[in-house]
C-alpha cells in the first residue's frame, strides 16, 4: 500500500486526484493513505505540508517508512475519489529556507571545510549546525555574499535518481545513508547532497539569504539564517524600524550607532551628577533634621517617619544624620511591610544592632546588624510607631545610664 510522491517530480505542483487506498480510525481522527499524494510528510528536517483534502483540512502528514505510504490525518473518514490541495504559501517557504540550507552548507564546506551536523526549520528563522571551531564576522560575511552571488547566478536546482553505484557520479558533500534509491539534489555544478525534501527550481529564486546570528555549541557552531520571503521581509521590517528611528531623531540612519554611544555616554554622565545632586540634598535635609532634633543628655536624637521612600535613600539619610557627631538616627517606613532604620555617630557608645533585636518583634519583624548601624522590616505597620518610641526609650536609658 506505498504511495507516489508527486512532490518528488514536481514540486511546484499543488492540486491533485487520488484514490483513497484506506481509511483507519486514529482517537477522534482518521488516517488516510492514497495511491498518490502532493503532499510532504515531515522528513529529512522539512516540516509537512498542510491543506485540504476531500473537502476536509488535512492535521498531519506523516511517513510509514516501512510501507512506504504516506499518512494523512483529517477529522473525518474519507473514501473513493478525493481532490487534494496543498497549502502553497507553506509549501514554497519550506522549499525555499531547504534549498537555501543545501546552498548554505554547499558554501560552508567549500570556504571552511565546514561539514553540516544537522539543521532546523524554525516557524521563524532556520539553524544550520556546522562542524566549525569558531567563525568570525569576516568569514560570516563572506560565507554570505557567496551564497548571494551563487543566488544572483540563478543555478538551476536539479534532482537525479540513482542507485548505490550510480551515486559514486557525484561530489557529495555527504554520503548517503540511505538504502536503494538514492536522490541527488544538485545546484548546478556547486553541490550535491542526498535530499527528499522540495526545494526551488533555481537558486535565484530565493532572492536573498541573511545570517542573522550565530553561537558556540560544544562540538558546533548555530548558524541561523533567513531566506527567500523571510529575509525580504525581515529586510523590510528592519528598514522600516531604522528608518522610523533616525526620522525621530532627524538623523541619517548610518548615524545611529554613533548617536547610541553618544547618548549612552551622557546618560552615565548625567546619572553620575543625578547622584551627587541627590547626596548633596539628603545632606541638607539631614543638618535641618539634626538643627530640629530633641536632645537627650548632649546627644541629639532623630526619630522620624519617613513615606514610601526607598529604604536604601532612607538608609543614605540616616547615615547622613550619624554623619553629625554626637547622633542618633531612629528612622521608620510607611507601607505593608514597614521597615526600621537605626544610625549613630561613631563618637557614642551604643548598640543599634542591641536595640533593633529588642523592637524587632514589636512589628513581627526581622533584621539585625553593627553596633553603629542596624535594619529590619516587619509586617505589622500599625505597631511601627511604637516600635520607633520603644527604640527611643532604649537609647534614652542607654544615654543617661
Ligand atoms: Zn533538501
Amino acid at each position: 500500500m506505498s504511495t507516489v510522491k508527486l512532490f518528488h517530480t514536481d514540486a511546484y505542483r499543488t492540486a491533485f486526484t487520488a484514490q483513497v487506498l484506506s481509511c483507519e480510525p486514529a482517537g477522534d481522527k482518521w488516517d488516510v493513505i492514497l495511491d498518490q499524494t502532493c503532499f510532504y510528510a515531515t522528513a529529512g528536517g522539512q516540516p509537512n505540508d498542510l491543506g485540504i483534502l476531500g473537502g476536509l483540512q488535512v492535521l498531519d502528514v506523516r511517513e510509514d517508512e516501512a510501507a512506504g505510504a504516506i499518512v494523512h490525518t483529517v477529522n473525518a473518514p474519507l473514501a473513493g475519489e478525493v481532490q487534494g490541495e496543498i497549502d502553497w504559501q507553506r509549501r514554497l517557504d519550506h522549499s525555499e529556507q531547504h534549498t537555501g540550507q543545501h546552498l548554505l552548507s554547499g558554501v560552508f564546506e567549500r570556504f571552511m571545510d565546514g561539514e553540516t551536523v544537522s539543521w532546523h526549520l524554525g516557524a521563524d528563522s532556520c539553524t544550520v549546525d556546522i562542524g566549525i571551531d569558531a567563525l568570525t564576522i569576516q568569514q560570516a560575511e563572506q560565507i554570505e555574499l557567496e551564497c548571494n552571488r551563487v543566488i544572483r547566478a540563478g543555478l538551476p536546482v536539479v534532482t537525479h535518481l540513482v542507485d548505490k553505484e550510480g551515486v559514486k557520479a557525484f561530489p557529495m558533500r555527504k554520503p548517503p545513508a540511505v538504502e536503494g534509491d538514492i536522490r541527488v539534489v544538485e545546484i548546478l555544478g556547486y553541490d550535491w547532497s542526498g535530499c527528499g525534501g522540495t526545494h526551488v527550481r533555481s537558486t535565484g529564486e530565493l532572492g536573498l539569504l541573511k545570517i542573522k546570528s550565530w553561537e558556540k555549541n560544544k562540538k558546533f557552531i548555530r548558524v541561523e539564517f533567513l531566506v527567500g520571503q523571510r529575509a525580504m521581509r525581515d529586510y523590510m521590517r528592519l528598514d522600516l524600524v531604522t528608518r522610523e528611528l533616525a526620522r525621530s531623531l532627524s538623523i541619517h540612519v548610518l548615524d545611529l550607532p554613533g548617536y547610541v554611544d553618544r547618548s549612552k555616554e551622557e546618560t552615565s554622565g548625567l546619572r553620575k551628577q543625578l547622584k551627587m545632586a541627590q547626596e548633596r540634598l539628603l545632606e541638607i535635609e539631614a543638618a535641618e533634621l539634626v538643627a530640629e532634633a530633641r536632645k537627650i543628655g548632649g546627644t541629639r536624637i532623630v526619630r522620624q517617619i519617613v513615606g514610601a521612600r526607598p529604604v536604601d535613600e532612607v538608609k543614605l539619610l540616616a547615615a547622613k544624620v550619624a554623619a553629625h557627631p554626637g547622633t542618633v538616627a531612629i528612622f521608620g517606613t510607611k507601607g505593608a511591610m514597614p521597615q526600621i532604620v537605626l544610625y549613630r555617630s561613631v563618637d557614642l557608645r551604643l548598640d543599634m544592632g542591641g536595640v533593633i533585636r529588642q523592637v524587632l518583634p514589636l512589628i513581627d519583624g526581622k533584621g539585625g546588624g553593627s553596633p553603629i548601624q542596624a535594619q529590619g522590616a516587619g509586617s505589622r505597620p500599625e505597631a511601627l510607631e511604637h516600635a520607633l518610641d520603644v527604640a527611643l526609650q532604649k537609647i534614652g536609658e542607654a544615654l543617661v545610664g
